[in-house]
């Protein structure tokens, strides 16, 4: 039995808490190693003096009076105490006191554990948790904070779609877009997020997100990939709608990257860029007007150049006509020689309305309408129509077009003109090349809002005599060229608001690099 005791001493000994047994008084019984590590006293210096005044504990505080008022009436108490070691410093001590009757007295047995750094972590964490309130609530910028569980389970749930946003999340359907955005849930905002949206309380705010914001505007799949990714940051444009209906052109920014990532809490900015948008489009108008201008003043010129290539094939065929005249009048009328001339008078008339012709589509007065498309399917088309072409010259054809590419707001019909215009002039620039015959079309973002569109070949090159000169209306190299097809570009990319240029590769061929507003301003007047 004494071996058993023993066995009990040894194995309190080993307990990290401080187990104490002390009399009603205060007189410690018994002080295990607990307590030794924890308050610094030896057994030998605790046994027989009483606890209060060994730790310092200043039992007339109302929590000690508490604790021993309870531990009386219901036999324990639980709570936390703060208690002096052997070298003068406070601990903070959860403990739990239970009444004990041993032989008629009665005894308390403490057990003890420190829990001083762990409340120090928790005032830190209370700490930065309200440095982090008061900024969210203070900010000028409108928060949200969002909880995208749901739509993360719905992902992982959805065979191969959570593939599909990492992958192509430019290919992602409308709907399923919708599907997802009214998983994402707004749990939290500050005051400058109610301003902005119109309202007059956070509770108004909270709730599904897509009660602002519209799949069709916002990219959701490409949010949703940054997310999976765990990219740093994920930016972007879009509208949202506010409380009164109006849509806001607004910047959002996602946060994702924190240590301690927890999808509920998802930290969103939202600045109402509203007014530079307006600013833009007003820009984009102002080029679009100047454009319009420059263009009256580009229509004179051309007329005085179609009149001076005009009159060479006009002068021909009068000439031609006149001798034609000439040899039926003559007292014995030379008939192959006249119709020699009425036929040399055909082609010249001939190779008039051809200029007259190709001009046309430069000066015809169509309107063209502004509207939504998607550049990757326009330029996957275009190179669909001109299949045959391509294989006939032997040209091999690769179109890269990066990711994120959105819908477009323009004229697609000028867009796909320029386009075919440029891949008919690498074709023709690569006849006689005999080796990688071979067309490259990128699409890629340019600079905000805009997007390059390239056409590269492996042909010979801009001659450098024509360097300079192959965007004037009617310059040419090629025996059979108009030397309008490059001109007829810079009309339509002008009016569009975009621009076209070219350069040599450092190889071989050239590189001509449309540059294209991603929405054009929607006038609906005549634009060419
Ligand atoms: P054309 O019908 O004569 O080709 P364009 O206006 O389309 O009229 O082109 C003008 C000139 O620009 C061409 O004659 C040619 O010298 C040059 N050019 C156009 N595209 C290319 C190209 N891909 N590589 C080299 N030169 C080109």
């Amino acid at each position: 039995m004494e071996t058993d005791i023993d066995d009990l001493y040894q194995l309190l000994d080993l307990s990290n808490d401080a187990i104490v047994v002390r009399e009603l008084s205060g007189n410690v019984l018994f002080w295990n190693g607990g307590a030794e590590r924890l308050y610094g006293y030896t057994r030998q210096q605790a046994i027989g003096r009483k606890l209060s005044t060994l730790l310092d504990a200043d039992s007339s505080s109302d929590l000690h009076a508490v604790g021993t008022a309870l531990l009386l009436s219901t036999g324990s108490w639980k709570g936390e105490i703060a208690q002096r070691t052997a070298s003068g410093i406070v601990i903070k001590v959860s403990c739990s006191w239970t009444l004990s009757e041993r032989d008629g007295s009665c005894r308390v047995i403490e057990i003890c554990s420190d829990i001083t750094s762990a409340s120090k972590t928790k005032e830190a964490l209370d700490r930065s948790e309200a440095r982090f309130r008061s900024i969210f609530e203070n900010n000028s910028v409108a928060l949200l904070e969002m909880d995208f569980t749901r739509v993360i389970q719905e992902l992982a749930a959805a065979p191969g779609l959570a593939d599909s946003v990492r992958n192509r999340p430019n290919e992602i359907e409308k709907n399923i877009s919708q599907g997802l955005l009214a998983q994402i849930r707004i749990n939290d905002c500050n005051s400058a997020a109610v301003r902005m949206l119109g309202l007059s309380h956070k509770s108004e705010v909270l709730g599904g997100a897509q009660r602002w914001i519209s799949a069709s505007d916002c990219n959701i799949p490409a949010m949703l990939k940054a997310l999976l990714e765990r990219d740093s940051i994920f930016e972007d444009e879009c509208t949202i709608r506010g409380a009164d209906g109006e849509s806001l052109t607004v910047a959002i920014g996602f946060s994702f990257s924190a240590k301690d990532f927890e999808l509920d809490r998802i930290l969103v900015a939202v600045l109402d860029v509203t007014g530079a948008h307006e600013h833009r489009e007003e820009l984009t108008r102002a080029h679009f007007r100047l454009a319009k201008e420059g263009r009256a003043a580009a229509v004179g010129a051309f007329s005085a150049s179609i009149v001076h290539e005009l009159n060479q094939p006009l002068a021909a065929l009068l000439m031609n006509v006149s001798a034609s005249i000439r040899w039926l009048n003559r007292p014995e009328p030379n008939i192959d020689a006249a119709r020699n001339s009425a036929m040399h008078a055909k082609i010249e008339g001939e190779r008039a309305r051809s200029i007259l012709e190709q001009t046309k589509a430069r000066m015809t007065t169509e309107r063209m309408k502004v509207i939504r498309y998607e550049l990757p399917e326009l330029v996957r088309n275009t190179v669909t129509i001109l299949a045959r072409d391509l294989e006939a010259a032997d040209v091999e054809i690769d179109v890269k077009i990066a990711q994120d590419i959105r819908e477009m707001v323009g004229d697609p019909v000028g867009v796909q003109q320029v386009l075919v215009n440029l891949i008919n002039n690498g074709i023709e620039a690569m006849t006689g090349v005999i080796v990688d015959k071979r067309l490259t079309l990128t699409v890629a973002p340019a600079e905000h809002g805009f997007v390059r569109l390239s056409v590269s070949d492996t042909g010979h090159g801009i001659v450098p005599e024509s360097e300079g000169h192959i965007f004037t209306p009617f310059f040419t190299t090629k025996p059979s060229g108009m030397g309008i097809g490059l001109a007829i570009c810079v009309s339509i990319l002008e009016i569009a608001g975009g621009s076209l240029s070219a350069r040599n590769n450092t190889d071989r061929g050239a590189t001509f690099d449309v540059i294209l507003p991603v929405s054009s301003p929607e006038t609906g007047e005549a634009r060419r």
